[in-house]
């Protein structure tokens, strides 16, 4: 029997025995809703910072907010890296990156490691995927456990396969969940990159937070895969161009969001569904000298979590959360079991009975070594790398301009200990599995992902 034969084998007789519990009352907690179904949308590169929910003042995210006020808000969600592959990756496996190990493009997921679609496929859920590919393309093993998971489709004028953006994305979950009987849990994965670079959403929202002076335009389209695109001497103005772009991508992408949610409100879909909507991912604008996201400065890493749907109260949880914390929190919420993972269930917190513990640090990384790292506790920040470390005040600076390091020895020795006794994790932790090498990587999809600014 393969590997692959024997972790599915493995993980169907798992599966059996926790269904047994469940059906005996053992598993699914008191706060849990089993049955519901869950659609779970990720806008990739979306910082928290400019959503309305999260205190930004342009109105960006009029549908997000409502989304936000019927439902639970994370407050600090810490994405466990800054770029697409590994943030997902532990969405949807509760794994930081050292541990489930897929931190390039040569990796793929260990077949011994359960994902999320998989284990709720095998509770009984219909899964199915619509996601803009590439980085989250189904081969790095974010397919395994839909019965469906498309990332591109045929244009209507060619026979060239397109990745798909967030409206044919939202279109066809809409078509897909209108096929699923009311009685069937079904989950839904929907991911865009319509907010990512280049910035670029169509013409009647692209000026809607124009505040650039006429000299400071800057053509975008193409560029996210310029290797000079940071190195370039952009003005202010243009920066603040890109970063206007980037604002009026996501009201686009929040009215669409909107539309779809309507929808299915009215056909009494969301009657019996949580919709959780998250980001991998925050985008920078030259606020540390680069475009993108390719730092550890809070700008990368703070991401919304906003989750909504039967029997929820609106609520903020304050608990610092990461992206690990999501799988298991969704699992307990539907009452399937998790797998091990390095994530904790939000469940209590969501229920207004969060523990009164202290703040754990949330931790990040960059890189394949990695090469850099970043500890989230309270309201410090620290950067860690081959440079010396450097550490900020995010709430009170929220640009990260002052480096509190040189402040007085001792300044940052909690968080330095903290990092410490995490590396320490990483490495005896019994999760750790070797992500496989994958070298199926098609010209086209390496092609696509150059153009996106990424170098397979
Ligand atoms: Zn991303």
């Amino acid at each position: 029997m393969s590997a692959s034969g024997s972790r599915v084998a493995g993980l169907g007789l798992a599966v059996a025995v926790a269904l047994a519990c469940a059906d005996s009352g053992q598993q699914a907690g008191p706060d849990a809703a089993p049955g519901r179904s869950l659609i779970l949308v990720s806008i990739d590169t979306l910082r928290a910072d400019r959503l309305g929910a999260y205190g930004y003042t342009r109105d960006t995210s009029p549908s997000l907010d409502a989304l936000a006020a019927r439902g639970v808000r994370f407050e600090t969600v810490i994405a466990e890296s800054a770029w697409t592959l590994p943030s997902h990756m532990t969405l949807f496996t509760g794994l930081p990156p050292t541990l489930h190990g897929v931190v390039s493009h040569e990796r793929r997921l260990a077949a011994s490691v359960p994902t999320l679609a998989e284990v709720l496929q095998e509770h009984g859920y219909r899964t199915f995927a619509f996601t803009g590919g590439l980085n989250v393309a189904p081969n790095f093993g974010f397919g395994r456990g839909f019965e469906t998971y498309t990332s591109a489709m045929r244009t209507y004028d060619s026979e060239e396969m397109r990745p798909i953006d967030f409206r044919t994305a939202l279109a066809q979950a809409t078509r897909r969940i209108a096929g699923i009987e009311p009685d069937e849990p079904f989950f839904a994965f929907v991911h865009t990159y319509d907010v990512h670079c280049p910035y670029d959403p169509p013409a009647d929202y692209a000026q809607r937070f124009d505040t650039r002076p006429p000299a400071d335009h800057i053509e975008t389209r193409e560029r996210c895969g310029d290797p000079h695109f940071n190195e370039m001497q952009l003005t202010s103005g243009q920066a603040r161009f890109l970063s206007d772009r980037y604002d009026a991508s996501i009201r686009y992408a929040d009215d669409l969001l909107g539309s779809f949610l309507e929808q299915l409100e009215s056909q009494g879909v969301l009657d019996r569904t949580f919709v959780v909507v998250v980001s991998d991912h925050g985008e920078e604008f030259l606020e540390h000298g680069k475009i993108g996201h390719q730092t550890l400065y809070i700008e990368c890493l703070r991401i919304p979590w906003i989750l909504a749907g039967p029997g929820l109260e609106p609520r903020v949880v304050a608990e610092p959360v990461g992206l690990a914390d999501v799988m298991p929190t969704l699992l307990a919420l539907l009452g399937v079991p998790p797998p091990p993972s390095d994530g904790a269930s939000m469940l209590p917190a969501i229920r207004g009975r969060g523990a009164e513990e202290p703040a754990t640090a949330r931790f990040s990384e960059l890189g394949t070594g990695p090469d850099l790292r970043s500890a989230v506790l309270g309201s410090s920040h620290l950067i860690a790398g081959t440079e010396a470390a450097m550490l900020f005040d995010w709430r009170a600076d929220p640009g990260e301009r002052r480096d509190l390091s040189a402040g007085g020895p001792g300044r940052s020795a909690d968080l330095e200990r903290a990092l410490a006794s995490w590396v320490d994790h990483l490495e005896t932790s019994p999760l750790r599995s070797r992500a496989e090498l994958q070298f199926d990587l098609s010209e086209e999809q390496k092609q696509r992902l150059r153009a996106l600014g990424y170098a397979p």
